[in-house]
């Protein structure tokens, strides 16, 4: 059985198509969305969910949440007695959701169709699929979250050429992404983001207006502080909740035994989140200058995300793009849904049989390389575009570079992804090294080929045609995370996890 996965920042939610559409599977306790909390109880217990959500504010530091944004790096967090890596956590709620879904579908869950946010990079991705196969289940594919989102509205049924524009504000992620569908291929025209802004940030300004007005002072940092900062956060976040509802909402924290409470306005928030919103414009128009779209083409403006809830961020939408946006779906349900009409497709449903989903890469591929400048001088870290942000997946491309110096014994590439045209202020990658036979400058050739697969993972192909060597890399498998991946999923199925019924 194939499953979707919606695998949020704030919540995760799991699906199946079936039936000639896409479900939900409620979790153990019978809610549709699980929070993406792990927490560990002092007897070594892990506890993951709404169970770890609620530990949040009594066991701060025992309890990791918003570990998504983290994917791709190797900061650990510590819960108990151990450390864990941003996948061992996401490893943890997918496994979580996983047994729920074996229980509530009587059938074993082995396969799945992850989704991940569009601006995701490599490592991040890369990452997404560790903490899936840590989790038991064979990655079938990592879908854009927007494309899932698609998929979801039934975009795919509709076979219009009319663009439409998905915007998914979650927890902890912005993304826009242009989609259009024709002769059954659901095409994602263009992507952009911001993976740094989210809910949560939308609660900072909150967190921020109610200490002020308490004048609660932040401890200085050590455990004081961490349990100080859920708690705000906790309370911060139903205060925000509260100003979807209405023109004011309590803000209210018991902090060392004392109560303190203060109400938050509408007008408040919303002057001092303005700097935020002012971050949403850039990634659409960015999205519809790449797509080459104009506003008024969209046929449609369709919103996903928790954080979309709110009247601030619908205003915003409306007043973009005059008009209002569709909201026909769960902004919380959409993605996993959309995840589990792509698993639907790789079952090959009948249903869906006419469908196939095409997407685009959200970013340049490229290396650096040395040029010679007009004045003939050797100017290094050059970024060379390879694959072109916004190129049709999967793809494969390649570049012909040559030695620059005499007598040149290897030729090193930085493997890069981003847009600036200074290598070093986009993300390295990786490094590799080709050796090359020493010749003079310019004689030795060596032939990069960028292969960028369906779920936005690269591979890099290197010929020297001078030696007829040819070498193959997979862009290294995030550093740091010690043991081989069969070593850590025993390890992490080793823990104990409370069974919640
Ligand atoms: P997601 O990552 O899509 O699950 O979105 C979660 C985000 O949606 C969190 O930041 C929540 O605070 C936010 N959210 C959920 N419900 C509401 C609501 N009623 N009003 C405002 N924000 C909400």
């Amino acid at each position: 059985m194939i499953v979707g996965i919606d695998l949020g920042t704030t919540n995760s939610a799991i699906a199946v198509f079936r039936g000639g559409g896409p479900e939900l599977i409620p979790n153990a306790l019978g809610d549709l969305l699980t929070p993406s909390a792990v927490s560990v109880t002092d007897a070594g217990e892990v506890v993951v969910g709404r169970a770890a959500q609620d530990r949040r504010s009594t066991h701060p530091a025992q309890t990791a949440t918003a570990f998504k944004r983290l994917m791709g790096t190797t900061r650990e967090t510590q819960l108990g007695k151990r450390r864990y890596l941003p996948e061992d956590l996401s490893a943890l709620v997918l496994a979580s959701l996983r047994r729920d879904a074996e229980a509530a579908l009587g059938e074993p869950v082995t396969q799945a169709v992850i989704t991940v946010p569009a601006y995701f990079n490599d490592r991040q991705r890369r990452a997404t699929r560790r903490a899936g196969e840590l989790a038991g289940l064979t990655v079938e594919r990592l879908v854009n979250e927007p494309t899932a989102a698609a998929l979801a509205h039934g975009i795919h049924e509709r076979g219009d050429r009319e663009p439409f524009l998905v915007f998914d504000l979650g927890g902890g992620t912005f993304d826009v992404s242009i989609v259009e569908v024709f002769d059954g291929i659901v095409e994602v025209r263009a992507s952009a983001g911001d993976n740094r802004l989210g809910g949560e940030d939308f609660n900072e300004v909150v967190a921020r207006l109610g200490t002020e007005a308490l004048k609660l002072a932040t401890p200085p940092a050590g455990p004081r502080a961490i349990a100080f900062a859920a708690l705000v956060d906790a309370a911060a976040e139903r205060t925000r909740r509260g100003l979807s509802e209405g023109d004011a909402a309590p803000f209210r924290l018991i902090w060392e035994g004392a109560e303190h409470a203060t109400t938050v306005t509408t007008a408040q928030f919303e002057e001092a989140a303005a700097p935020l919103v002012a971050r949403l414009r850039d990634p659409v128009l960015r999205s519809l200058r790449d797509a080459g779209v104009q506003s008024a083409d969209l046929s449609e403006v369709v919103l996903v995300g928790g954080a979309t809830r709110m009247p601030l961020v619908r205003r915003t939408v409306t007043r973009m793009f005059g008009r209002f946006p569709g909201v026909d779906l769960h902004p919380d349900h959409a993605v996993a849904l959309g995840a589990a009409v792509q698993a639907g497709l790789k079952a090959r449903d009948a249903a869906l049989d006419e469908v196939r989903l095409t997407d685009v890469c959200p970013f340049t591929l490229g290396v650096a390389t040395s040029e010679r400048d007009a004045f003939g001088q050797l100017q290094a870290g050059i970024f060379a575009p390879i694959i072109e942000r916004n190129t049709v997946v999967p793809a494969s491309r390649e570049h012909r570079f040559q030695t620059v110096q005499d007598r040149q014994v290897r030729i090193r590439f930085e493997v890069y992804q981003g847009e600036a045209r200074r290598a070093s202020d986009n993300i390295l990658l990786d490094t590799i090294e080709v050796p090359v036979p020493p010749r003079p400058a310019g004689e030795v050739q060596v032939d990069v080929r960028f292969s960028y697969d369906a779920s936005g993972l690269l591979e890099v192909d290197v010929a020297v045609p001078a030696t007829d060597q040819r070498l193959r890399w997979v862009v290294s498998e995030g550093d740091g995370a010690e043991g081989s991946l069969d070593a850590r999923r025993a390890a992490l199925a080793r823990l104990k996890v409370h069974p919640r019924d």
